[in-house]
Order: structure tokens, then C-alpha cells, then sequence
């Protein structure tokens, strides 16, 4: 059967919701989503921020992670103003527990997951709309603004670091804009991080003193992170897909 061509009356479903999106006024004007609070806030200026001789990252010493130990992901949770409802489904995947068990030897082992800030990121080349992008400095983003919700970067992403956000947020933190319809992960806690902070998930792993998490500049040779991944054997999650993440794991 022969499809039809597509001309100007033919519309695909990602350009109708875009131009239903465009109609809306949404696209040329900052949405407010509370006092204080705009979409808008987080794409250029973010990206403007970024310092292009750096590449931040993260090393993850797995045999430091304890299996019941949550304390990343309510940070993370606390922080970004995101709610666990306990359902894998819909829950936000910006960061959460993974356990594993070695089949033949039965060692088991537990890790965070999430985005893993890919050097070369599947969800950027797939976005319609230049939404997801990566800053000069490594950390791979979502512009809620220009965001349509399509959801290709979720199915891109072989680490299902991506969700979709389907209920009404209200009590937004001015630093972590949400919106419904959008998608959204894990930020490297960039608000934090253009302030010369740590992720908040770095931060209270040190506070339970585990330190399984050690976060800073992957192209420093003198930062305490690039010496760990020197002395250290590290992983990437997936290196087979030759993403580079800027997340590495060691004792896994
Ligand atoms: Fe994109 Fe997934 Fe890689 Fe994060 S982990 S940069 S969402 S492909
Ligand atoms: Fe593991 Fe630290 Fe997170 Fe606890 S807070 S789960 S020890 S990484």
C-alpha cells in the first residue's frame, strides 16, 4: 500500500503536539509555575554557566553501598522536590537502588543508579526539539521548556534514567522547575554544582559515612576523583555502547 506523502497538511504526532505547544504562547515566554519559578530558568542559563575545560562526573565504590541504605535517594528526592509513590511505573527514576546477585558466585552487591551523563548521549541525538542537551561541562539536561513530552529520550536511554512526569506538581524548588508532560532525570545537581557544591546524593552518602560516592572533575588530573580512576579499576555501565558515562563504578 502506498502511504500518503506528507505536506503541510499532513502532521505527525510529535510536530501537532508542537505546534499545539507553539499555539499555547508556552514557547516565547518564561512559564510561571509558582512565584519564583519558570521553566524558562532552566535551559540558557544553565548552559551558560558551564565551563567547557571541565567534565564533571561521578565514581561509585560499589563495595562502600549498603544494600538497605537509601540515603541518596530521599536526598535526591528532598532536594529536587520529586515524590516516591512506591510504584516502578510512574515513580521518577532521577535516581534509585539497584541490587544485584553474581549468579555463579552469588556475590551481591547494590548501587544508585542514574543518569550516567553520557559523553556521547542517545537521548540528545534522538530529541525532536533540542530539549535534552549537554552542556559544555558534560551534564546532560532537559530544557522543560522546549520539552514536548514525546518521551523518544526515555526509550533512547539504556539506562532508564529518564520519567515522565504525569501528575500536577505543585511546591516546585525554584532551582528544579518540573512540569507535567515533560521528562525530566537526574541534573548532577547543577544548581549546586555551578556554585561549587556536590550533588545533594554525594552529600548525605558522606553524611552516613559509607563515602560510596565521590563526585568532581573528571579532567583535573589533580582532583580527588581523576586520582581514584587512575589508581582504581572503574567501569561505565554498558561501556559496550561506547557512551563514555560520566558515572563510573568500581568493585563492581
Ligand atoms: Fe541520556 Fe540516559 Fe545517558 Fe542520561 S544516561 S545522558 S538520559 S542516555
Ligand atoms: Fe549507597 Fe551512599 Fe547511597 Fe547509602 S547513601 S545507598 S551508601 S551510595
Amino acid at each position: 500500500m502506498k502511504l500518503p506523502a506528507l505536506n503541510n497538511e499532513t502532521v505527525r504526532p510529535a510536530e501537532m503536539n508542537r505546534r499545539d505547544f507553539f499555539k499555547s504562547g508556552a514557547a516565547v515566554a518564561s512559564v510561571t509555575l509558582a512565584p519564583g519559578v519558570t521553566l524558562m530558568a532552566f535551559g540558557g542559563e544553565a548552559n551558560a554557566n558551564a565551563n567547557a575545560g571541565k567534565r564533571w562526573g561521578m565514581l561509585i565504590d560499589v563495595n562502600k553501598c549498603a544494600t538497605d541504605c537509601n540515603a541518596c535517594v530521599t536526598a535526591c528526592s528532598k532536594e529536587n522536590g520529586w515524590k516516591m509513590d512506591g510504584n516502578p511505573e510512574t515513580d521518577a527514576q532521577w535516581i534509585r537502588k539497584v541490587d544485584l546477585t553474581h549468579k555463579q558466585t552469588g556475590r551481591e552487591a547494590s548501587l544508585p543508579m542514574m543518569c550516567q551523563h553520557c559523553e556521547e548521549p542517545p537521548c540528545v541525538d534522538v530529541c525532536p526539539t533540542g530539549a535534552s542537551f549537554k552542556r559544555a561541562d558534560g551534564i546532560v539536561l532537559v530544557d522543560k521548556h522546549t520539552c514536548i513530552g514525546c518521551r523518544y529520550c526515555m526509550m533512547a536511554c539504556p539506562f532508564k534514567a529518564r520519567s515522565f512526569v504525569h501528575e500536577d506538581v505543585e511546591d516546585q524548588a525554584a532551582h528544579a522547575p518540573r512540569g507535567k508532560g515533560t521528562v525530566e532525570s537526574c541534573t548532577l545537581c547543577v544548581h549546586r554544582v555551578d556554585k561549587g557544591g556536590v550533588p545533594a546524593c554525594v552529600e548525605s552518602c558522606s553524611a552516613t559515612g559509607h563515602g560510596a560516592m565521590m563526585f568532581g572533575d573528571l579532567n583535573d588530573p589533580t582532583s580527588d576523583i581523576a586520582a581514584a580512576l587512575k589508581n582504581y579499576a572503574s567501569i561505565g555501565l554498558r561501556d559496550d555502547l561506547r557512551l563514555n558515562p560520566g558515572v563510573r563504578y568500581t568493585n563492581l
